[in-house]
């Protein structure tokens, strides 16, 4: 039975099928037929969520996985990033947890954290 997908590379949202004998139709251009490829293989998402922080000002950050991860490995990683308070005012683009999973991704911040000024 052929299988169907979106692909989610461009705007486009292209409806691609592979059908038993493995062929790929639907895809516009090549970068749909790898996402497939992908998706059937080793299926990858970035993600993105929040971490606490000891602010009350901010007490949740947004943050993200760099590139795509495992799908796999989404529920393990999550419980690790919800293990972390941020203490210190920091910036987007630093560095939350390194290399999650051995996976080679960073856990980065997506949100200013900074006190509020006093007055
Ligand atoms: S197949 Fe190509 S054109 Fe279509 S959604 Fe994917 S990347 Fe975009």
């Amino acid at each position: 039975m052929a299988k169907e997908f979106i692909c989610i590379v461009c705007p486009r949202g292209c409806h691609v099928s592979v059908d038993d004998l493995g062929k790929i139709t639907g895809n516009q251009c090549k970068r749909g037929e790898t996402y497939v490829i992908n998706e059937m293989t080793n299926p990858k998402r970035v993600l993105t969520t929040t971490v606490k922080t000891i602010f009350p000002e901010v007490p949740r950050a947004s943050v993200k996985t760099k590139e795509a991860i495992p799908k796999g490995l989404i529920y393990q990683a999550m419980a690790l990033i919800n293990q972390v308070v941020i203490e210190k005012e920091m910036h987007i683009g630093e560095v939350i947890i390194p290399n999650i999973l051995n996976t080679g991704v960073d856990v980065v911040l997506t949100k200013e954290i900074r006190r509020k000024e006093e007055r």
